[in-house]
């Protein structure tokens, strides 16, 4: 009988210590939801600041804990592209498209996102497959943009013709500045079929006068050529710019300038 009668006097002092316990997890898990929270928000700020090192560090000790968050890991794949690490990229992005019971809609921006790295990695093949593989229409006219892209950078000049008049229907709109340029590329490489079309369009465009003109190059005057976009800087006229592909971005510093 005082045998049970002790057993019976532990019961709320086992009680109080579960109590304690919950309480100190309970504590403890507040703490790093908090801790989380305040890693997401720095997060945040380091990308808002263009801060991509940092950033990229933060994400990979977030995702220990994310490990199954399909959007923390397409992020950080983005974040290794935009620092050039197109290995990693690629990557993360190509296994996450094993992902068993992927919706579609994330499949197809994965791909697209991994067609973006392997433009960036020089792959052009394997971009141009990837967005083959996109399905829905959501991302058409990111399709037909990446497309485009390449065609420019591999001077597919006929192919980016068509490609551009897909997206012009697509988009309901008319790109006819970017028609001129491809349609002054090819005749500058020897396709002189063109000329009558290109005179068609707009003959007053300062590059088909230049063309007409059978100017081969703008004279520098010893200066520096500069694009309003990105603000590179060249020793050469240019039409695009050779380092974020914008048309018609080249300016002439003068001399006293630079
Ligand atoms: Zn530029």
């Amino acid at each position: 009988m005082y045998l049970e009668l002790w057993w019976f006097l532990t019961v709320p002092v086992f009680f109080a210590i579960g109590w304690i316990t919950s309480r100190w997890d309970r504590k403890k898990n507040r703490g790093r939801k908090q801790t989380r929270l305040n890693d997401l928000e720095k997060l945040v700020l380091f990308l808002t600041e263009d801060n991509h090192n940092v950033a990229i560090k933060l994400l990979q000790g977030i995702i220990k804990d994310y490990e199954r968050s399909f959007y923390l890991q397409k992020a950080l794949g983005i974040l290794f592209r935009r620092r050039g690490l197109f290995d990693r990229s690629i990557d993360i992005h190509a296994a996450l498209l094993s992902v068993r019971k992927i919706e579609p809609s994330l499949k197809d921006s994965t791909l697209i996102e991994l067609a973006k790295d392997y433009v960036g990695a020089g792959l052009y093949d394997r971009a141009y497959q990837a967005l083959e593989l996109v399905e829905g229409e959501d991302y058409k006219i990111q399709v037909l943009q990446l497309r485009l892209r390449i065609n420019q950078r591999l001077k597919q000049w006929k192919l980016a013709l068509e490609t551009l008049e897909d997206l012009e229907n697509y988009k309901e709109i008319k790109l006819q500045n970017l028609r001129i340029h491809f349609f002054c590329e090819l005749i500058e490489n020897g396709n002189v079929d063109y000329k009558e079309k290109l005179l068609e369009i707009n003959s007053n465009h300062k590059r088909v006068k230049h063309l007409m003109l059978n100017q081969k190059t703008f004279p520098s005057d010893g200066g520096v050529f500069i694009c309003n976009f990105c603000a590179a800087k060249f020793d050469d006229f240019f039409w695009k710019c050779h380092l974020c592909e914008t048309w018609d971005s080249c300016e002439q510093l003068s001399c006293e300038k630079h």
